[in-house]
């Protein structure tokens, strides 16, 4: 009898999860539901669809025929709003009940709104979504005058877009620097000045205390930290993002921040499966359950899970052992940071110039991620370092050298 597979989540985690298990299995019933209205999009490029500089097209991945030429029925609209791990079976809003051999839980996260007065005032926007970004363009375009909240990576994206639409905008953050988790002052530093360059103020030690509306309810000035009141037309709000798992809390799956997996994919619950944004993955590299929200690794986990979830019981699984990155395209100059670049025991950091920057990160010995700003030659090298588990932070004159070789490195086997 052929398997049924189930995925919640056609994001890029549920969707290669799909091509994955047919491709493994031709004879299985595969199923993806996803509360969107759409197939799968590319997430990333979202942000140039609402800074005005790429059209709808492009930013498609999959339609509908997609789906139906590799025999996966795909579900638009539908919510699951619960799931009966002991029955195999799950709930949607409409009230359809969908029984299932395996699932996958691939449902990512959703914008968590600012606990301030007015913050879901017309004009506010969070960004996760094609159809958010449509708003926001369509908003951006008209707007003079805005506010962006959140100074981390995806608040940097709507400070872009104000500036690419000529939107005047302040951008305001809780500490003393943009992504002060992973930057010093001195690698903050040069964001803050490209920010500048285009318009954007980015302000210091000051979140947003609440929103002011118009009568017809529409926001028009953010009261800040710092005792200011800015004209905000346009808001943009991205303080970080709350799990999807709420439809789960009936269930014996494990939940932290988001599902607990491990490294193999597999929850604590026999037959279900997570990946992407959502999991706290036991991190083989790092030896540790992390979370990280990005596009490689959430398709990878796709990839890693559909093989995981067709093989038999007597095979190896495979291991998720994958080395994130995430760059930043807004500036003249390139921006990445990967690994995890925001934790560890140790770090170092040097200055080359007005645009380039760099900052690697270590924990037990070993390096697990950095940022470079304005030049991204040495990533690979870095990233074999990490996937290698190499111990090398006692090195870190080396590491930092401008046109840094792996054979400048002592170590005892080859890299
Ligand atoms: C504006 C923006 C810019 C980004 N830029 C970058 C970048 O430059 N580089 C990078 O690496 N990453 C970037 N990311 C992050 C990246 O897009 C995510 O890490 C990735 O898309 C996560 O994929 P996922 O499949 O795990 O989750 P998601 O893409 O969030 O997909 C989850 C899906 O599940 C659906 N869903 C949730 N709950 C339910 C439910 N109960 N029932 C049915 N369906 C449900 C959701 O609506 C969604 O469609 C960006 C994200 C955004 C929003």
């Amino acid at each position: 009898m052929s398997q049924s597979y189930v995925i919640i989540g056609d994001g890029i985690a549920g969707s290669s999860a799909a091509e994955t298990i047919r491709e493994e299995d031709p004879e299985a019933d595969v199923t993806i539901i996803t509360d969107e209205g759409e197939p799968l999009y590319n997430r990333i490029l979202i942000k140039e669809f609402a800074k005005g500089k790429l059209p709808e097209a492009p930013i498609g991945i999959h339609d509908e025929e997609w789906y139906e030429e590799r025999d996966i029925s795909l579900r638009l609209n539908t919510l699951v709003t619960d799931v009966d791990v002991d029955a195999h079976e799950l709930r949607t809003h409409e009230g359809d009940t969908i029984e299932y051999d395996k699932l996958l839980v691939a449902t990512g996260g959703t914008p968590v709104q600012l606990p301030v007065e007015n913050s879901d005032a017309d004009g506010v926007h969070h960004f996760w979504t094609f159809e958010d970004a449509r708003r926001i363009r369509e908003h951006a375009e008209s707007a003079d005058s805005g506010v962006v909240v959140g100074a981390g990576l995806l608040g940097i994206d709507l400070a872009a877009i104000c500036a690419a639409q000529g939107v005047d905008a302040k951008y305001l953050m809780r500490g003393d620097r943009w992504w002060r988790y992973a930057l010093s002052s001195e690698g903050a530093e040069i964001v803050h000045d490209a920010l500048r360059e285009k318009g954007v103020d980015p302000i210091f030690e000051a979140g947003a205390e609440s929103f002011e509306t118009d009568d017809e309810g529409n926001v028009v000035a953010t009261h800040a930290g710092d005792g200011n009141v800015y004209d905000s037309e346009f808001v943009g709000i991205a303080i970080g993002l709350d799990f999807n798992t709420e439809y789960l809390q009936d269930t014996p799956i494990e939940t932290e921040t988001g599902i607990v997996v491990d490294e193999h994919m597999r929850t604590n619950v026999e037959d279900v499966y997570a990946a992407g944004d959502i999991t706290e993955f036991y991190d083989v590299v790092l030896d540790e359950h992390a979370q990280n929200g990005s596009w490689g690794s959430a398709k990878e986990q796709g990839s890693i899970v559909g093989q995981n979830m067709v093989a038999g019981d007597d095979e190896e699984p495979e291991t998720f052992r994958w080395v994130s990155s995430y760059s930043i395209t807004h500036f003249d100059f390139p921006f990445l940071s990967f690994g995890f670049p925001d934790k560890g025991d140790a770090e170092c950091e040097r200055t080359y110039g007005d645009q380039e920057w760099r900052r690697l990160t270590f924990k037990d010995g070993k390096l697990i991620g950095g940022v470079l700003v304005g030049n991204l030659a040495p990533q690979s090298k870095y990233k074999k370092l990490i996937r290698e588990e190499v111990e090398v932070a006692d090195q870190q004159d080396v590491l930092l050298q401008e046109n840094f070789d792996l054979d400048d490195l002592e170590t005892a086997t080859d890299i």
